[in-house]
């Protein structure tokens, strides 16, 4: 993966996973690829879970609101000067939104939390990640307290501080 050009004043803090936190990455990654063959996404098959003391606390798939496909605006095209950002490709609902708001309909405190991510490819096999990319996650899991977010890139499993997140987030369409 490329590494951007941080602000001065930003510490950066990415963690690549190694021994036992691998190995765990690996089976929530697992999680992440069952649950994102659920997606009804047109474009985009990706699944998210957070995991919270070692318990899987909300999972996600995108799709449209309810998963009503008569509410799915995946094929929309919008004129060129309207394109919104990539992070955003105004169809679904994310697999993060969708995690994060399982976790808190079922009570849980995202406080502490991780968020591991991925997208899959037709036959359900996750593809590696590229760099973090969707500031409309990126603020939420900030808001809610989510301490880590995970991504599989195609060398590394690296756990990001949500902050860091964020911010790498809005750098990447300074780009
Ligand atoms: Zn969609
Ligand atoms: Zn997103």
């Amino acid at each position: 993966m490329r590494f951007f050009l941080m602000p001065a004043w930003y510490h950066v803090s990415m963690r690549i996973l190694e021994g036992s936190d691998l190995a765990q990455a690996h089976k929530y990654f697992e999680s992440v690829a069952k649950i994102a063959m659920k997606a009804l996404c047109k474009r985009d098959k990706c699944g998210a879970v957070i995991v919270s003391n070692g318990m899987i606390i909300g999972e996600g798939y995108n799709a449209p609101p309810n998963d009503n496909i008569v509410d799915a605006k995946c094929t929309c095209e919008y004129p060129e000067h309207l394109k919104k950002p990539k992070s955003d490709r105004t169809c679904c609902m994310h697999a993060e939104w969708r995690a994060i708001l399982d976790s808190l309909k079922k009570g849980n405190d995202l406080k502490g939390s991780v968020l591991y991510f991925g997208r899959i490819d037709d036959q359900g096999n996750l593809l590696p990640s590229g760099e973090p990319y969707c500031t409309v996650c990126s603020r939420l899991a900030l808001d809610t307290g989510i301490a880590e977010f995970v991504l599989e890139h195609s060398d590394n499993i690296v756990a990001y501080e949500t902050k860091e997140y964020n911010e790498m987030s809005y750098e990447f369409h300074k780009q």
